[in-house]
């Protein structure tokens, strides 16, 4: 996508975001541009997923007004002294298609904890390529760097520490009972919140670049967006509005802490913890690996953070990569 229209785009949410009415006319005279060019870009942003609607004689009206994410506002919330980068991108396919393009271009140097946000994700993935939708204006969708000098084997765990990262965040923010699901989601009340994509890259035997992407649902009200399956988020939760640069700051920061004490300790200490917030613990559960299927009782992780189910055959221990994880 040009740059300009990028910016256009960014201008409009900008303007609509107050929640009042901006009639195409006034839009169209500020960006200097026909009404019919701005009327084409609000459509596209609807596609994305902006709630927005037309009213005759009184123009374009959001359905509720939110705060435009802001690096600088991020940046105030944040008490941690790293100088790690916080940014904000008004459009991108996905953060951690930026990241790794950052990563693989070597455009510049990246340092562990450096963060890239961004308003509008128009290619959203989560595992296996599948789409993740991110709302514009209703979704935290930010991706963070960090480096794994000692390779691969280093980051054995990584996407069910995030997961804990992101509980915890979460209880700073007045949800207590945020739950993770193996190996990277984060469910709410037996519903989706979040979803974490970890993506590496490397050669084997030097250092693992890794990408953390985590996609969040702050406003995607159920009877508005079908997402594929049951999801939640927190402003019906918290039943209040969500500032979403302050939430960005916990999540950042949490991160920032749990990723620092991961890499000098690994996952193991972290396997209590992760336990008492696996949404499946105890309980039957179903692993899809391809074709094959495999069935038994979720007991919990290993510090590798492999998934160790009870079945009749005794324990088996199930890595990340192919499988995926249900209840039965
Ligand atoms: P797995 O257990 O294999 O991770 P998953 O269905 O959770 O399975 P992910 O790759 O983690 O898969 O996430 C992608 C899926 O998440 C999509 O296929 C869709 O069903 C769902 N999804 C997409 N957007 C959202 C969202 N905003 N909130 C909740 N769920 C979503």
């Amino acid at each position: 996508m040009k740059q300009a229209s990028k910016l256009i785009r960014q201008h409009i949410l900008g303007l609509l975001s107050d929640g009042q009415f901006h009639s195409g006319e006034k839009i169209a005279q500020e960006i200097n541009l026909s009404r019919t060019a701005v009327a084409g870009h609000i459509s596209q942003l609807a596609e994305w997923g902006l709630d927005v609607f037309k009213v005759k004689g009184k123009g374009y009206r959001l359905s509720r007004p939110f705060g435009l994410l802001s690096a600088d506002l991020i940046k105030r919330h944040i008490k941690d002294a790293r100088l790690a980068l916080v940014q904000v991108a008004p459009v991108l396919e996905s953060t951690n298609s930026e990241i790794k393009s950052r990563i693989t271009k070597k455009r510049e140097d990246l340092a562990d904890g450096d963060a890239v946000l961004t308003e509008i994700q128009t290619a959203g993935r989560g595992r296996h390529g599948r789409q993740w939708l991110a709302p514009v204006g209703g979704s935290l969708t930010f991706s963070m760097y960090w480096s794994f000098p000692d390779g691969y084997q280093s980051m054995a765990g990584l996407s069910l520490l995030v997961g804990v990262a992101i509980c915890d965040a979460l209880r700073q923010y007045g949800i207590e009972d945020a739950q993770v699901k193996w190996p990277n989601d984060i469910y709410l009340h037996g519903r989706k919140l979040a979803g974490v994509l970890i993506e590496v890259e490397g050669q084997i035997g030097a250092t693992a670049h890794c990408v953390i992407g985590v996609g969040l649902n702050v406003c995607v009200p159920q009877d508005q967006y079908d997402v594929g399956q049951p999801h939640t988020d927190l402003t019906s939760v918290l039943q209040r509005s969500v500032d979403r640069n302050e939430l960005a700051a916990v999540i950042i920061e949490s991160l920032w802490h749990y990723l620092d004490e991961f890499s000098l300790h690994g996952f193991g200490k972290f396997v209590a913890y992760w336990e008492s917030l696996d949404l499946y613990a105890d309980k039957k559960v179903v692993l899809q690996m391809g074709e094959k299927r495999f069935s038994g009782i979720d007991r919990g992780v290993d510090p590798s953070g492999a998934l160790l189910v009870e079945t009749r055959d005794g324990i088996m221990r199930f890595h990340g990569g192919e499988v995926s994880l249900r209840g039965n």
